[in-house]
């Protein structure tokens, strides 16, 4: 039903199902800021004429360990289902390869993008750069995106261990969230236009910006992204985005980058068993929850007992695929 309603509002076929396989797999894992709750973010984008939900992405190599791919203006998953296979076969010949989108909006959790690879038992890092909603090093207005970053490695004892951030102290989604709800957030999450510190979602949302994690190293972080998803991939900065031209739009065109890792190719060994002994490590040391624990129990909880949808959230849906 998620990939009818992306259909109804312009998007391929093959477009609209890539999407909806990551909507999905947020409600199922229980990711609910990247789940059902950006269908009217993605319907008001596709309406806005910002994004096109039927591109087709070019993939050339202009290096031999370099791929470059452009969405022309397309999801990002799409790019990335276009990019997959040569991705990994390069990562395979050359012991490592970096893939670079432009022109791409990422509406989704990072995660998706990373663990297929780890699954083949190579290691991945992406980041993401999008439009201004950061401020930094003590600036006055917001410059950086939430430049998220998702790192993926195979451990020879389970799943692939996962983690996925914003570089913002809290992704959007989250601040999205409590104003959804009408709750406030916690301190030091957001400024309010006056660039004073502010719990008021709607504050830190409409004029207001979001706070780098862990402050001026968040900030040097975000940096990065911006370098690597947008200077290097020939995407659009942050700041230079034109969302604002195209009312209901919510999703920044800009740029991603990976980096994928053949650990066989490297001096390490047996890579995926010397992670497995870390986790171990980790796990004896106290750390009960590690990155993707609690994602994976909620997937196997959701295989065992299907996915719960409230009744709104179901009814919107429905609406938004039948009209
Ligand atoms: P969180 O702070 O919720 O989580 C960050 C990471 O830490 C996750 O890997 C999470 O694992 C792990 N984690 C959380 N709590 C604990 C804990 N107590 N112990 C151990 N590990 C823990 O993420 P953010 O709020 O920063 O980001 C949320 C999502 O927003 C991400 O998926 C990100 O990709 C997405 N995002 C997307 C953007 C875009 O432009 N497309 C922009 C910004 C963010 P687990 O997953 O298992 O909870």
């Amino acid at each position: 039903m998620i990939g009818a309603a992306f259909e109804r509002h312009g998007m391929s076929a093959r477009n609209a199902a890539l999407v909806a396989a990551v909507v999905a797999a947020a409600e199922r894992d229980g990711a609910a800021s990247h789940g059902l709750m950006r269908m009217d973010g993605y319907i008001a984008t596709l309406k806005s004429g910002w994004v096109d939900g039927a591109a087709d992405p070019v993939v050339t190599q202009p290096a031999p360990a370099i791929v470059a791919v452009d969405a022309r203006n397309g999801f990002a998953q799409v790019a990335l289902a276009a990019v997959r296979d040569v991705a990994a076969a390069t990562t395979r010949q050359q012991g490592l390869a970096a893939v670079c989108i432009h022109d791409s909006h990422h509406f989704a959790a990072l995660w998706p993008d990373v663990e297929p690879f780890a699954e083949l038992g190579l290691i991945a890092l992406t980041v993401v750069n999008a439009r201004s909603r950061v401020v930094v090093w003590g600036g006055r207005k917001k410059t950086l995106g939430t430049n998220p970053m998702a790192f993926a490695c195979p451990c020879s004892d389970g799943p692939p261990i996962v983690w996925d951030q914003a570089s913002s102290q809290r992704a959007q989604g989250e601040v999205l969230k409590a104003r959804l709800a009408g709750r406030s957030v916690p301190e030091g999450i957001g400024i309010d236009a006056a660039g004073n510190p502010s719990t008021d979602p709607a504050a830190i949302l409409d004029g207001g910006a979001l706070l780098p994690f862990g402050g001026h190293k968040g900030a040097g972080i975000a940096f990065m992204v911006e370098v690597l998803a947008a200077a290097m991939t020939g995407g659009r900065f942050g700041f230079e985005d034109e969302s604002a031209k195209f009312p209901g739009a919510q999703t920044s065109r800009a740029g991603q980058f990976l980096l994928l890792i053949d650990p066989a190719r490297g001096p390490g060994g047996d890579v995926p068993g010397r992670i497995a002994s870390l986790v171990a490590m980790l796990r004896d040391a106290g750390a009960e929850r590690l990155p993707g624990d609690a994602r994976h129990h909620r997937r196997v909880r959701a295989a065992r007992d299907g996915i719960e949808v409230e009744d709104v959230a179901y009814a919107k849906l429905r609406a938004l695929a039948e009209g």
